[in-house]
């Protein structure tokens, strides 16, 4: 037993000799002329070091990490706290130091001052967002200057496509398709494809989306996802996302109809009608008159909702209907509500809206006996009951717009085809690598 004991003292202080020899030859290989930032090496990754250089100018990539402020990463630094304040105060012209987060990379260049101890700021440069890098250099006269500037992104194509063995999401995600683009996709779909009864194994998608590369450090923003296909029992499901004049973005059809169902049938939640679409007497003027929409009874200053993405056309006082507003969905639909107690905030005339946002609120300006929602849906220009309409027609592009839709679908089915080929160019057709196209 005392033996034991003994041999795991002996373990235990040969491993404690160790350990101390590794922290001296650790400690001797940092750079002894800086105390503050070897005492604090676990606060500041340093990435880059010219640890054998013994004279200035040095350059080094600092690492946010948690509780790091600029101030507190340049004082580390060795950098005056008199001269940290220029810094910052020079920095906040283009760039709130608030905004650092951590693991953001401060690239800094320094030397020694020439007289005393600390160091002197020559140089830094910080990424401000994607696609902006602040940088910050001292002048002649010793005055610090920062300047905003709009780095080079790299716009590609990706094209993938593949076999459903598991489900959509997983493996699409395998084939190196961006989350998003992925979300968006199935979001697209799920107006028209049951994900739960329909994907079955065998089903094969494709979809093509843009991303921006800021090619200095490899990352990306994804941008948009421009084209999907399901093929399902032999059926195929396509959509292009395609933007009309002086309208929201969407998904259409090969056709040109939108996937997204066009209009919610009741704008205000809890509501109840209170009165019908058709003839009926006047409840306050008397006479019969066709009453062209249906009024939702609800308290006064319940939210009401755009019934679909478009824009709104109209947004003021409008005679009988008091407070008003008219949105176009598209060529042919438009919705319209009335007697609202005020709109809400940013909405006004031209304003985009997308399904689901709250455009105002119930109350009974113009011609009203008590608080509702008049309702009104308008189909090439002649008023329908919203109500009758079991399923509301999908949005649809007509006329110029649908010509133009034709030939900018031609396009992404060209970029698709390049995409593609361009993939399969570079590395054998196998699902498991994006395809992707650099941007002509
Ligand atoms: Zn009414």
């Amino acid at each position: 037993m005392r033996q034991k004991l003994a041999r795991y003292i002996t373990i235990f202080l040969c491993l404690a000799v160790a350990y101390g020899l590794v922290l001296y030859l650790y400690t001797d290989n940092s750079r002894p002329e800086n105390e503050a930032l070897s005492s604090s090496q676990n606060k500041v990754n340093q990435t880059e070091t010219v640890a054998e250089v013994e004279e200035g100018p040095y350059d080094e990539t600092l690492t946010i990490t948690a509780g790091d402020t600029l101030a507190s990463i340049l004082n580390r630094l060795g950098i005056p706290i008199n001269q940290a304040h220029e810094v910052i105060e020079a920095l906040s012209s283009v760039y709130n130091p608030k905004d650092l987060k951590v693991g953001q990379e401060i690239y800094v260049v320094y030397d020694d001052q020439k007289e005393g101890e600390a160091y002197d700021l020559k140089f830094l440069r910080l990424r401000a967002d994607f696609e902006n890098d602040i940088e910050l250099v001292r002048t002649g006269e010793g005055f610090f200057q920062a300047t905003k500037y709009k780095k080079k992104l790299k716009h590609t194509y990706v094209a993938i496509e593949g076999n459903i063995k598991v489900s959509l999401y997983a493996d699409a995600l395998r084939a190196g398709a961006s989350p998003k683009m992925l979300y968006d996709m199935i979001k697209a779909f799920s107006f028209d494809v049951d994900f739960q009864r329909d994907i079955q194994p065998g089903t094969t998608f494709s979809l093509l989306y843009d991303t921006y590369k800021d090619e200095e450090s490899g990352n990306e923003r994804p941008g948009e996802l421009l084209a999907a296909k399901l093929v399902i029992d032999n059926k195929p499901y396509e959509i292009y996302r395609f933007q009309p004049t002086g309208s929201v973005p969407g998904f259409y059809t090969p056709l040109g109809e939108a996937v997204q169902k066009a209009l919610l049938k009741t704008p205000i939640d809890g509501a109840r009608i209170n009165s019908g679409f058709g003839n009926r007497k006047h409840p306050i003027k008397g006479y019969t008159k066709m009453h062209t929409g249906v009024d939702f009874g609800a308290p006064k200053g319940t939210p009401i909702m755009a019934a679909g993405d478009g824009i709104v056309e109209r947004c003021n006082q409008f005679g009988g209907y008091g407070n008003y507003i008219c949105i176009r969905h598209d060529g042919s639909t438009k919705t319209a509500y009335a007697h609202l107690s005020r709109y809400a905030k940013g909405i006004k005339t031209g304003s985009k809206v997308r399904q689901n946002q709250v455009i105002g609120y119930v109350g009974s300006t113009g011609t009203a006996t008590g608080p509702h929602l008049h309702f009104e849906l308008i189909q090439n220009g002649k008023h329908v009951n919203p109500t009758k309409v079991t399923q509301l027609p999908k949005t649809k592009l007509l006329g110029k717009v649908l010509q133009e839709y034709k030939v900018f679908k031609e396009k992404v089915e060209r970029i698709k085809a390049e995409a593609t080929k361009e993939g399969s160019k570079e590395e054998p057709p196998s699902p498991s690598k994006p395809k992707v196209l650099d941007e002509a």
